[in-house]
């Protein structure tokens, strides 16, 4: 889990070693000349945006610095190898997701140990409705974002750098059980919350889930990974909420301590994809199908539909196609609303019509669990219909669960097998 934690085939190994002569070099722009030249597709960053001094030093002291995980050193600059944007920093240069920076050749997270938000939430709020229903998740973020989503809902805090979100001047703050109702903002500001401390105070609330989400897990990864690692050790369950553009190296070494994930699929469209939301469509695929194959997540897929991006139906109706090949007809999707928002708040909410049609689609094309998020008037948008009776087995009123008719993950009406972790 460092720079030798990811084997490299030997074309690659060529690229980096032609990348790293220029970073020993010390030249910045023969780097991304050399990038350019080998399509190495890195995030855009934000050079020379380290911080330095006596903040770099508090930062360091208070435990909100660590060395980063899935990297590559390249001389004196090095690549994050955690999400597709593949970061190459130069010394001083902050990344893409603002999380991290190369100091002095070695890449560090700023987001570690130092959440801006926490709450606790029902895990139908992720939204995860064939995952423990009823059940309340212990949900942290930190600041950044591999994404710049313009429909973000979370931007003040996945658009913010950690030093935004966090000051690391004056007392700590840490929190322990018991818990206190409220924090005052200069205690949200301090406080330091370790892998450890986030699974006590977990289990002390009572709450059988971890949930790392609000920004995205892959932009916070080494603390979420050093979190869910310690929350397995200690039987508390870890659920990512995710956009899914991740590395499938990374995936595959956080994934041996998830238990669940929440996957925006954005839309079905490459160019869409990457004028929305700067991401790629076919990255996100690739990740839906290795979770698939790993099969030990459980996971379900979230398509927010925005007016003039993701509303045509022949889109929908090619992704839900997918979905069924791919990943079979047991994976629930949900449909959600979109509200105006960030950058297209010039734009209406989804009409109702569309979402039923989107629902429509997908029953048609062979998806047993379908629903629609964010429109509490719509008739049955969060019921789970068993696929052999038909019966309404579970009834949910926004996200409390108001019926429960299962036994032992069986319809209680026809005994059959419903998809889904049930306890
Ligand atoms: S996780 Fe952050 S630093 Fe790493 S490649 Fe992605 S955007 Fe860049």
């Amino acid at each position: 889990m460092s720079t030798n934690h990811n084997g490299i085939s030997r074309r690659e190994a060529i690229k980096y070693c032609l990348a790293g002569m220029a970073g020993a070099a010390g030249g910045g722009s023969l780097v991304w000349l050399i990038r350019d030249a080998l399509r190495m597709n890195p995030g855009e960053v934000f050079p020379g945006d380290a911080p330095t001094g006596e903040l770099w030093r508090l930062w360091h002291e208070r435990g909100w610095v660590k060395e980063g995980y899935h990297y590559l050193k390249l001389g004196r600059n090095v690549q994050c190898k955690v999400c597709p944007n593949n970061c190459i920093l130069t010394p001083g240069d902050r990344s893409h997701c603002r999380n991290k920076v190369n100091k002095d050749g070695t890449l560090y997270t700023l987001a570690y140990a130092n959440p801006c938000s926490f709450h606790v939430d029902p895990v139908e709020k992720k939204p995860l409705f064939h995952y423990l229903p009823g059940s309340t998740a212990f949900s942290i973020a930190t600041a950044g974002c591999v994404f710049r989503c313009l429909n973000c809902q979370n931007w003040e805090i996945s658009q913010s750098k950690p030093e935004e979100t966090k000051d690391a001047t004056g007392a700590e703050y840490r929190l322990r059980p018991p818990v206190p109702e409220t924090l005052s903002y200069q205690e949200m500001k301090r406080l330091s919350l370790f892998p450890e401390d986030v699974v006590s105070v977990a289990k002390s609330l009572s709450c059988p889930s971890i949930a790392y989400t609000y920004s995205d897990p892959v932009a916070f990864y080494e603390y979420t990974y050093d979190t869910c690692k310690h929350a397995r050790e200690n039987k508390v369950k870890n659920i990512l909420v995710t956009c899914g553009s991740i590395d499938e190296r990374a995936l595959r070494d956080l994934g041996q301590y998830v238990d669940a994930a929440h996957v925006d699929l954005k839309g079905f469209d490459e160019n869409t994809y990457w004028k929305l939301n700067t991401g790629s469509l076919q990255t996100i695929l690739d990740i839906l199908k290795t979770l698939h194959r790993m099969g030990n997540i459980w996971f379900e897929v979230i398509n927010l539909i925005i007016p003039t991006y993701s509303d045509n139906p022949e889109m929908i109706k090619r992704m839900c196609g997918w979905l069924v090949e791919n990943l079979g007809p047991d994976r629930p999707i949900h449909f959600s609303r979109f509200h105006p928002l960030y950058k297209l708040s010039h734009l209406p909410p989804t009409p109702v019509a569309i979402l039923e049609k989107a629902r429509e689609i997908a029953r048609m094309t062979g998806l047993r669990y379908v629903y629609i998020g964010n429109a509490p008037d719509v008739a049955d948008a969060g019921t789970t219909f068993c696929p052999n009776c038909h019966r309404a087995i579970i009834e949910r009123d926004i996200f409390a669960v108001t019926r429960l008719d299962l036994d032992a993950g069986r319809c209680k009406y026809c005994q059959s097998t419903i998809a889904g972790v049930w306890s």
